[in-house]
């Protein structure tokens, strides 16, 4: 029998992943719309989206003002968001956002050409946001893009994730999430990887986030759940493009993935009917066709109702 977990927690990122990668800019009001539908979905987590600069990522611009908007969320509900620096948990602070998320590419190649560091020197610099977060009551967490493969060296050698690991653990971050942005993961690495790193880490919980961009994502899923894993990143309606190939499949689309959950058995709090009615909204909004299998089809449920009629 497989070996799957009863609960899972899934983290709607399309208002950040989702909606960076589009063209069109929501405006707040629309945000604020979707994140209270979410809320009301029963989402656990939400990325509400990122402090980076407003003329680097001008679509993440209203992040501070839709979390002054949004203000006491139920117990339970947690909003985070992305940042790049301290300057990122100063507005955190400003606004009322209490969780906040750093980011490294787990290419060597790349941090060296952009940055002129190792992603652990990277890390490390993280030092005076966990202060700055520790200080101020935000929970902080990490995330390590590319550790399965990147388009600069193909497949991430595991002693280069080990070691961005290591380096989030010694700067006290302990949360960390494992994003495939590149789309490039397949299942048995990631059931290897996941599988390494819970047996290494013990002080350490993980997140994982697939993006779809070659139809491999939710068979991922599957193998970091038969690995351990119970937290999964997903974006509504699929939004999310891929950030190296223009016109490539975004985020595992969050029908997709509770639907699965639902039809396995396996909890996720989430209303499914809930999350389909604000996908169904995105195609005229953003202005394309949506990755989204369930969307398209329906659920199996609906399905077989209407067979029995
Ligand atoms: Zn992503």
């Amino acid at each position: 029998m497989m070996n799957l977990p009863s609960k899972v927690s899934i983290c709607e990122v399309g208002l950040r992943d989702g909606l960076q990668n589009e063209k069109v800019l929501l405006t707040t009001d629309q945000k604020l719309e979707f994140l209270r539908g979410f809320i009301d979905a029963g989402y656990p987590v939400i990325e509400v989206g990122s402090f980076m600069h407003p003329k680097k990522v001008p679509q993440m611009a209203d992040t501070d003002e839709l979390f002054k908007r949004i203000g006491e969320v139920p117990e339970g509900v947690e909003l985070r968001a992305l940042i790049p620096n301290v300057r990122g948990v100063q507005r955190a602070i400003d606004c009322g956002c209490k969780k906040v998320k750093l980011n490294v590419s787990a290419s060597r190649m790349h941090n060296l050409k952009n940055l002129n560091r190792t992603p652990e020197e990277s890390v490390a610099g993280f030092a005076d946001c966990v202060k700055a977060a520790n200080e101020n009551n935000i929970a902080i967490s990490g995330s390590i893009s590319m550790p399965f493969a990147s388009p600069w060296e193909g497949r991430t050698p595991v002693e280069d994730v080990d070691a961005i690991i290591e380096a989030y653990l010694k700067v006290g971050i302990n949360e960390i999430s494992l994003s495939d942005a590149s789309g490039m993961a397949v299942p048995n690495q990631v059931y290897d990887l996941c599988k390494h790193v819970r047996e290494k880490y013990h002080d350490a919980t993980w997140w994982l986030h697939f993006h779809n961009t070659r139809g491999v994502a939710i068979a991922n899923i599957i193998a970091a759940m038969e690995a351990g894993m119970t937290q999964f990143d997903s974006s509504f309606g699929g939004l999310g493009g891929c950030p190296f190939v223009p016109g490539a499949a975004g985020n595992i689309s969050s029908e997709d993935v509770i639907h699965m959950m639902d039809e396995m058995g396996i909890e996720t709090g989430i209303d499914l009917v809930k999350v389909m009615a604000l996908s169904r909204t995105l195609p005229e909004i953003v202005g394309h066709a949506l990755d989204s299998y369930v969307l398209k089809a329906g659920r199996s449920k609906d399905l077989i109702a209407s067979q029995s009629e």
